[in-house]
């Protein structure tokens, strides 16, 4: 008695001293308190277990409870706990060596805390490296529509959501948008390849109308993930390449969301015939458990931070980036991705949920199932032939149904009023068969009551 007493006070005090991430506050609908993982499974702080269809925020890749991960935390905090990054240490050098081996040679690998941290350290390294060629004109960085790339005032100037934003504007200057290609909602007799490179040419137009002298660096993540999980044809991402290049523009993929293995690759550009300028991670680098990421640039950009010139280093430092524990946690859950091949995992349980769902696309609501490895999104929309985005309450309804029975899912980020219709599963890669089975079983069941 006393101890659900205590746990209820537990609820009680968050209410009173929390102020949680981009939640509306409800009293009604107070957030979860969540005591303990293991495996895909989490409990609440009354004993309720749910399966955690988006691992987190798209970021418990191998699962919670590791042991692995806390003892490699354990012993370097116990030998060395911390050493900033003006200087290094052996887990830095030896994570900096496995992830550009990861990306195919040719990087190198500056350290921080964050996703956001690794864009704005990217557009940095952008400007100054332009500057530093004799193109001091360069600052501009073009992004899409729909995309998120972090919370901070450059990320979220690169940011396209525009409910995310409005309320703190203006903010940084220089950050443009253009769209993505939403192969679900192309215009109708247009082939997915034809759209595709018209988008691409779209980006290319708006560098020229910018003249190309001011564009420093274009960034986009492979497929847009919390966005609407919007998956472009691979001539898309090559065209951008291609265009980049031609312009002299960089080209920056965030790969927070899609890297390690998200979406059955190490990284998601690997699914295309790409070769970025910089390629940021963060989120599934140290599987969220504990905070680490890496801004990675090819050695001939780093090339011009060392010429040997008065100011041409890199002038940006943070305290946490980098930290010892971070690196050699983020080392060895690496190891377990690799010891459990959890890349190839990804790719063959994605299928696995996308045949499992695929019935649902003939239900009325069901206006688009699509994904790549383990990010999935099922487009909700009000009426199939307008496409018209189901409301709020619909998609809410949802959630909260699947939560009811036991699933934890997502939903689209905070695009612009209306168009938040885009349930998001992102369920870890180490999940098993049963919660795989079990996670198509929950959405079945939720999605045919809601026609019954
Ligand atoms: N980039 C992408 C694609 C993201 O999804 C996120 C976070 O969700 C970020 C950047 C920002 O990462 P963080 O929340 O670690 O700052």
């Amino acid at each position: 008695m006393e101890s659900v007493q205590k746990k209820q006070s537990l609820v009680e005090r968050d209410r009173q001293n929390v102020w949680h991430h981009i939640s509306p506050y409800s009293e009604k609908n107070p957030p979860m308190v969540v005591e303990e993982g293991k495996g895909s499974w989490i409990t609440d702080h009354q004993g309720k277990r749910y399966l955690d269809g988006m691992s987190g925020l798209f970021c418990v890749n191998v699962g919670y409870g590791r042991e692995e991960l806390a003892q490699a935390a354990y012993e370097q905090i116990k030998k060395m706990a911390y050493v900033p990054m003006t200087q290094s240490h052996g887990p830095a050098i030896e994570l900096a060596e496995k992830v550009n081996e990861m990306l195919g040679g040719d990087y190198v690998i500056f350290y921080s805390n964050s996703g956001s941290d690794a864009n704005e350290v990217a557009f940095k390294m952008a400007r100054q490296y332009h500057q530093q060629k004799g193109e001091g004109t360069r600052y501009k960085v073009i992004s899409r529509y729909r995309a998120y790339h972090g919370s901070s005032a450059g990320a979220l100037s690169a940011t396209g959501q525009a409910l995310r934003k409005y309320k703190y504007e203006p903010l940084t200057s220089g950050f443009l948008h253009v769209a993505p290609p939403d192969n679900y909602r192309k215009p109708e007799g247009m082939s997915i390849e034809d759209y595709n490179i018209a988008r691409a040419r779209e980006l290319e137009e708006t560098i020229i109308w910018e003249q190309k002298e001011t564009i420093a660096a274009v960034i986009m993540e492979p497929l847009i993930t919390g966005g609407g999980v919007l998956v472009p044809d691979p001539v898309y991402v090559e065209k951008v390449q291609e265009v980049c290049n031609r312009h002299g523009v960089l080209l920056i993929i965030d790969e927070v969301i899609c890297g390690f293995g998200r979406t059955g690759k190490a990284f998601g550009h690997q699914h295309f015939n790409i070769k970025p300028d910089m390629v940021t991670m963060a989120k599934g680098l140290t599987s969220a458990y504990l905070p680490l990421s890496i801004t990675a640039v090819r050695k001939d950009i780093y090339e011009k931070f060392k010429d040997g010139k008065e100011n041409s280093h890199f002038r940006h430092v943070n305290t946490f980036g980098g930290n010892p524990a971070a690196c050699a946690l983020a080392l060895k859950n690496i190891e377990i991705m690799e010891k459990e091949n959890l890349f190839n995992r990804s790719a063959e349980a994605g299928n696995r949920l996308l045949n499992g769902l695929d019935d649902l696309r003939n239900l009325d609501f069901v206006g688009d199932i699509r994904g790549l490895g383990l990010i999935i999104g099922i487009e909700i929309v009000e009426d199939k032939l307008t496409k018209k985005p189901a409301s709020p309450e619909c998609v809410g309804g949802l959630i909260a149904a699947c939560k009811a029975n036991g699933l934890i899912i997502g939903k689209n980020g905070d695009t612009v009023a209306g168009h938040n219709n885009i349930l998001t599963l992102s369920p870890p890669l180490s999940s098993t068969d049963d919660d795989f089975d079990f996670i198509i079983n929950v959405l079945k069941k939720v999605f045919h009551e809601k026609v019954n």
